[in-house]
């Protein structure tokens, strides 16, 4: 099957922010108290009940205001520091369409995923499970746009196969965001400044203790365990199992 993506195109946005309501209502999360900080931006970041944000830019330019607006998100990447990190299969996995969901199931509630993210996406419910934008893959799994993209009026949200979004953008002219970085992010921006401006990162990249992680203390913790079960097994098979010693067998004082 072939990738698929998202590709927002910043200057088209209006924060209209229908994609984040569009986002409560099929997801049916509930609405958020939120305090004034100055600012249109309303909430001020994502949180767990919140998977898609329009962050505010506010320059000042002489008597002027420039407003950038920007729709956050879990980015999707094909090399996803959630998904490597994560120690319960299943929890974090690739879709068939090349986004990345989650089974709250699954979730050991670690919190590792939060750590391997370049973008500080994953965030977790009263209940300490993950929950971030999963591409509404019940959605699209049959043949539907995700909400968000749906909702949008201004085509700033476009959903759609990877490949064909990429070559639009570039036959219209547009520079994007993400095309080759982790493996080619599952969400694109064309943007109108440079990428700092927005908060991302010029060039995301994994942790590096997360390969620490993956490559050494994880294989070595699982070495362990099978380590401790060979012994114990071999002890039972050469020895037999533990007997009480008759001391082990006899009542103690004071309830030892
Ligand atoms: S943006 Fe973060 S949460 Fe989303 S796939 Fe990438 S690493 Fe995972
Ligand atoms: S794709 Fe679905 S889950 Fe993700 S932000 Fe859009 S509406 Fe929400
Ligand atoms: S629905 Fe479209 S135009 Fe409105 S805030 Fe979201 S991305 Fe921007």
């Amino acid at each position: 099957m072939k990738r698929k993506a998202f590709l927002i195109d910043t200057t088209r946005c209006t924060a209209c922010r229908s994609c984040q309501v569009a986002c409560k209502q099929w997801n049916k999360l509930a609405a958020e108290a939120t305090v004034n900080h100055g600012s249109y931006e309303n909430p001020p970041d994502l949180t767990p009940l919140l998977y898609n944000q329009i962050h505010f830019i506010e320059q000042e330019q002489g008597d002027d205001l420039r407003w950038l607006f920007i729709n956050r998100r879990c980015m999707h990447c094909a090399d996803a520091g959630c998904v490597k990190v994560c120690p319960s299969a299943g929890a974090l996995y690739h879709t068939k369409e090349g986004l990345v969901a989650y089974n709250r199931e699954k979730c050991i509630e670690c919190h590792y995923c939060v750590s391997g993210c370049p973008f500080d996406v994953p965030r977790y419910d009263t209940k300490q499970k993950v929950t971030k934008c999963h591409a509404c893959s019940n959605r699209v799994q049959n043949g539907l746009l995700p909400a968000c993209a749906k909702a949008c009026p201004t085509q700033s949200l476009k959903f759609g196969d990877r490949d064909q979004l990429i070559a639009e953008a570039k036959a219209a002219g547009k520079k994007l965001y993400g095309e080759n970085d982790l493996g080619g992010l599952g969400v694109l921006y064309v943007l109108d400044d440079e990428p700092g401006t927005y908060r991302l990162p010029k060039n995301p990249a994994i942790p590096a203790s997360i390969f620490f992680w993956k490559d050494v203390v994880k294989p070595l913790g699982i070495l362990g365990f099978w380590g401790a079960v060979g012994v114990a097994a071999l002890h039972y098979v050469t020895i037999g199992p533990k007997k009480l010693d008759d001391a082990d067998d006899q009542p103690r004082k004071g309830g030892e």
